[in-house]
């Protein structure tokens, strides 16, 4: 029986047993080489390493340093692929400046199928961590230690989460110069302003360090869609273009529809969920989007669009409960700076 060899993955000891976590140096790994390194993270209830899988793709010539994360929400796995493409297709020597990709931040949930850190937080609203904190807490602090540091600007590749599905679309400060013309390269079908100053996502711990970051949301979760990794790859090798990394043109296919806010629309009761709208689908006020039905298929009640908008994300999961979100609607328009009220004078 043979088998390939694989190539060596290197443990790349960044930090001492104890203490603080420092910064990936780039600038240590080969130029127009790829490198692939486990940087030890956390310690398990053994007392051994969990260590987490870094790339470091650098370029022939100078340049920024691109960081990539996915899989922060462990079940959601488009945004492995996304990195596996982009690499597998990077002629290095043409490449000015470093990858930095971190396929699977969350190695627990990765391992569990599950979004959440091992003790049933959420990741993505606890950055940038505490080093004396909860598990996750802790978790996120070495993470953002590790890998902030060393970039110039954030691409987060995420998916909807359990039980929903998602169009193509980002989450970014539209208000952003550098935000916003990173979103529109990405070239997704809906762009969403949501600038959340005070969010604990790993966008928010970038942007608080003064690194123009983006939220990807590539399709559903616990899949690998083909088409939502080719746009993603699209999206990366876009945003590489407009940095300089990469010499091109922009491929840009479509004219995202920019969203100043969304909400979740909910149900208010039980019952079995038909919904009668698409992902993507432009809905207009008082349109019908959802019935429910009992077990007798005794129609319950229907819901209808409070107000005109998008849709970005619905339920996959047809069964409801009063509270169960079916629609992620977006509402269309630039969102606008807000003027500072004038002081009434006496
Ligand atoms: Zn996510």
């Amino acid at each position: 029986m043979s088998s390939k060899s694989l190539p060596s993955i290197d443990i790349c000891e960044i930090r001492p047993r104890t203490g603080r976590h420092t910064a990936i140096d780039v600038g240590s790994f080969p130029k127009n080489e790829r490198s692939d390194v486990y940087v030890p993270m956390y310690e398990r209830a053994t007392g051994n390493r969990m260590s987490v899988p870094f790339i470091v793709a650098r370029g022939a010539k100078d340049g920024p340093v691109l960081g990539i994360t996915a899989a922060l929400h462990g079940n959601e796995l488009n945004g492995i692929r996304i990195i596996h493409h982009v690499l597998r297709n990077l002629d290095l020597s043409k490449l000015s400046g470093t990858l930095l990709c971190v396929p699977i931040v969350n190695i627990p949930g990765f391992n569990a199928g599950s979004r959440y850190f091992t003790d049933g937080l959420d990741l993505n609203t606890i950055f940038p961590g505490k080093s004396d904190g909860q598990p996750a807490e802790q978790y996120a602090r070495a993470f953002a230690s590790s890998f902030l540091p060393s970039i110039d600007c954030l691409l987060d590749l995420h998916t909807a989460s359990e039980g929903r599905l998602n169009t193509f679309y980002v989450r970014t400060d539209w208000l952003d110069e550098r935000t916003r013309e990173l979103a529109i390269c990405a070239d997704p079908s809906i762009i969403l302003h949501s600038p959340k100053h005070g969010g604990g996502t790993l966008r928010n711990a970038a942007r608080r360090r003064g690194i123009p970051a983006i939220t990807i949301e590539a399709g559903n979760p616990s899949v690998f869609q083909g088409k939502m990794v080719i746009e993603g790859e699209t999206a990366v090798l876009n945003i590489m273009v407009l940095l300089g990394m990469l010499k091109g043109v922009v491929n840009s296919s479509s004219r995202p529809v920019i969203c100043d806010s969304s909400k979740w629309l909910r149900t208010t009761g039980g019952g079995i969920l038909e919904t009668t709208f698409k992902l993507g689908e432009r809905v207009e006020k008082k349109q019908l989007l959802a019935v429910t039905r009992d077990a007798f298929d005794r129609k319950l009640q229907e819901y209808y669009a409070p107000s005109d908008g998008i849709v970005i994300g619905k339920a996959a999961y047809p069964v409801a409960i009063p509270g169960t979100r079916f629609c992620h609607l977006g509402s269309i328009g630039e969102p606008k700076l807000l003027k500072p009220k004038k002081r009434q004078t006496k």
